[in-house]
């Protein structure tokens, strides 16, 4: 089962102003073919099918707390969609729709993220098309299933660059910086898995794409911290098997700043989810905002 914290993986600054063609290109690391929908449901379904949990449990281990991360990126990734749709939000009531208040939106790149979902992420790509079943590989070999992760998340890496390559904006950057050195980790530990079970030193291709993230000013701060020395369990009791894997002595790999890996217990800090506020002229929340404001108010306070 899973557990649900209010918070993201990152703290991701407020966009200045509103950037919808940003965010049409950070749709694709949502709900691109290797995007964060699509690592979420490999792992997740590889993990749900795993067969022989007990025997094999630091491969079991390790590939259910890569699941519950991932599911934490795709949250990352569309509070940055809906961060960049919105900017820092009009905060008027009364917006008079024949003065057109969407006009902006009429020549930007995805215009269903406006028409149709009110500035809210959705599982899709950046051209708009779903994310559906067929970007989930769950093949019941394990071999075959960590090697499959091991391409995916060198070829979301790829995708995160070629999208950070794309844009000037701090909030999508802070997206890319973070999930590069995350997916730099799972390359990472589906490479020692394969290693521990065939021998095969698949570590000696990384970083595939070869850029160290050293080149990269948005992921520094995660490499001063040790991010991309950490696995962690996201759970209060369970998978630590994994540490078998992602520790027992293995090491940072070259170019990043040196030390050995380590599983660490329950969920990184994180930062808070931003406080977008409604946006009247796409009539979100609309109803009545004073009146639901109040009923949300006195209810909070039952609550307390
Ligand atoms: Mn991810
Ligand atoms: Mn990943």
């Amino acid at each position: 089962m899973f557990m649900r914290i209010d918070k993201l993986q990152a703290a991701l600054p407020e966009p200045k102003k509103p950037d919808p063609n940003a965010a049409a290109a950070l749709q694709e690391l949502l709900g691109g073919k290797y995007g964060e929908m699509s690592t979420l449901g490999n792992y997740m379904f590889q993990s749900f099918n795993f067969r022989s949990k007990s025997n094999l449990r630091p491969f079991y281990s390790l590939v259910a707390s890569i699941t519950a991360e991932e599911l934490g990126h795709v949250e990352l990734v569309a509070n940055g969609v809906a961060m960049l749709n919105n900017g820092p939000g009009d905060p008027r009531e009364n917006v008079d729709i024949s003065k057109t208040p969407w006009e902006a939106m009429q020549d930007i790149r995805l215009a269903g993220s406006f028409l149709s979902n009110g500035g809210g992420a959705m599982p899709m790509n950046s051209n708009g098309a779903s994310w559906n079943m067929d970007f989930v590989t769950s093949t019941g070999n394990v071999i075959i299933d960590l090697l499959h992760n091991f391409h995916l998340e060198c070829g979301a890496r790829i995708h995160k660059l070629r999208v950070y390559e794309t844009m000037t904006e701090p909030t999508g950057r802070e997206v890319c910086g973070y999930l590069l050195v995350r997916g730099s980790v799972h390359a990472h530990a589906y490479a020692l898995a394969l290693k521990k079970l065939t021998g095969v030193e698949i570590e000696k291709m990384l970083p595939t794409p070869n850029i160290n993230l050293s080149k990269i000013p948005e992921c520094q701060k995660y490499l001063d911290e040790g991010s991309h020395r950490r696995l962690y369990r996201f759970s209060p009791s369970d998978y630590h098997e994994a540490s078998g894997i992602w520790g027992n002595g293995e090491m940072a790999l070259p170019g990043d700043p040196p030390g050995e890996l380590e599983l660490v217990d329950g969920h990184p800090d994180g930062g808070k989810i931003s406080d977008m506020t409604g946006t009247y002229s796409a009539f979100a929340p609309d109803y009545a905002p004073q009146e639901i404001f109040e009923v949300a108010s006195k209810l909070y306070k039952k609550s307390r």
